[in-house]
């Protein structure tokens, strides 16, 4: 069997593939409902768990848009919910504290957790849920980041930010009509996030011609083909257009599932994330309100884009860097998606900037641009020409 690029991301659900590239992979979601009106199809989704009991959660933010929707709808299907809102504090991160609340809340006879929500709570229910055994549904509320469909949690654990592997949603709902109403910042995020995975497979094609990491073009051109759409429409998203808030929805979502096939974040996840890492880190060590995964790594896709500029003819891949778009474009789509991908908002002072190219180098064993500078000894010279470029104007 094979996979066309575009085909329609439910139909994603349930895929396993022997794959060209000589690998199998699989998608253990079972439901992915998307577009205008998906939440109504909640009960379809649920079907299997009628008669058994579910806790649904919601934080004070995400409840109000549609906990009370979905708590009907779930009862409507013969299941026994128990609503649990979340106490928002100013300082709302997927951290022990707050798995151990939802640990807490959890009622000795659960058969299913429903989480109405997107980054943090949706990290926050996969560690637990994983942990305990059981499967969940969750239901998106902006299109901010490509978790939905992961099997990987970005969990901090004091003050440290770590990737851990656990599995997949059993579902996955994004109604449009909830998405168009998420705040800019989070739209902002989203397009980040998206734009990041130009340079992920630049980084990708590059350390599998490294010889240092397995490629799967099918998966590659899954991603390409849906980032290729949200490009072209991005405007739209900036507009609220509910067909192009769809788009980005299901790229991003379908970034979680090629995680989900691959094994690994490899597929979405290069340089441009291990420089966002070493920023979500130092803005979560200075403390207060942290800005969004997306935000930081919008900057990194346009750090990243520059170094493969100033690099690319020395080395030889300059195909890669001509594949990628212009760090000019991506900056002036992020400065009108409301500039909150900037390293002022960001926090990012020039030495923070600098130093995070060798630290992520260092630190992050993930084979990218940076690994195959540092292991030339040239990646310090080229993150100084890349800062002048975004510092000395
Ligand atoms: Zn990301
Ligand atoms: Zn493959």
């Amino acid at each position: 069997m094979s996979i066309h690029p575009t085909l329609r991301l439910s139909d994603l659900a349930g895929l396993d593939l022997q794959c060209s590239c000589g690998r199998r992979h699989q998608v253990p979601i079972r439901h992915i409902v998307t577009g205008e009106g998906a939440l109504e199809r909640l009960p379809e989704v649920v079907a299997s768990f009628s008669g058994k009991r579910a806790l649904l959660i919601g934080d004070s933010h995400t409840w109000p848009l549609a906990g009370e929707k979905a708590q009907e709808l779930l009862t409507s299907t013969g299941i026994q919910v128990t609503p649990y809102i979340f106490s928002r504090r100013d300082h709302y991160l997927t951290d022990e504290y707050a798995i151990g609340e939802l640990l807490v809340a959890l009622p000795q006879q659960t058969d299913l957790i429903v989480t109405v929500g997107s980054g943090t709570m949706n990290d926050v229910t996969r560690t637990v849920a994983v942990r305990c055994g059981l499967p969940w549904i969750i239901i998106g509320t902006a299109p901010s980041m490509d978790g939905y469909a992961s099997s990987t949690s970005a969990i901090i654990i004091n003050d440290e930010k770590r990737s851990v592997p656990l599995g997949s949603p059993y579902g996955i709902v994004m109604d449009t009509d909830l998405l168009v109403t998420a705040p800019d910042e989070m739209l902002s995020a989203g397009i980040g996030d998206v734009l990041g995975k130009y340079v992920t497979l630049a980084d990708w094609r590059l350390a599998a011609r490294e010889g240092r990491e397995h490629y799967c073009e099918t998966i590659a051109g899954l991603i390409e083909a849906a980032c290729g759409r949200c490009l072209a429409g991005y405007e739209h998203v900036l507009a609220r257009d509910s067909a192009a808030i769809e788009d980005m929805a299901g790229t991003l979502v379908m970034a979680g599932v090629a995680i989900s096939m691959f094994g690994t974040s490899r597929p979405c996840a290069g340089s441009e994330h291990q420089l966002a890492h070493v920023w979500e880190v130092a803005a979560i060590q200075r403390g207060g309100q942290s800005p969004l995964h997306g935000n930081f790594v919008g900057l990194g896709t346009v750090a990243s884009i520059l170094l493969y500029q100033a690099a690319a003819e020395n080395f030889g891949f300059t195909d890669l860097q001509q594949a990628l778009p212009e760090a000019k474009m991506i900056s002036e789509i992020l400065t009108r998606a409301g500039g909150w991908a900037s390293k002022e908002r960001l926090g990012i002072d020039r030495a923070l900037f600098e130093s995070s190219f060798t630290h992520a180098a260092r630190t992050n064993p993930r084979y990218t641009i940076l690994t195959y500078l540092e292991e030339r000894g040239c990646l310090e010279i080229y993150a100084k020409q890349v800062t002048a470029l975004l510092y000395d104007v």
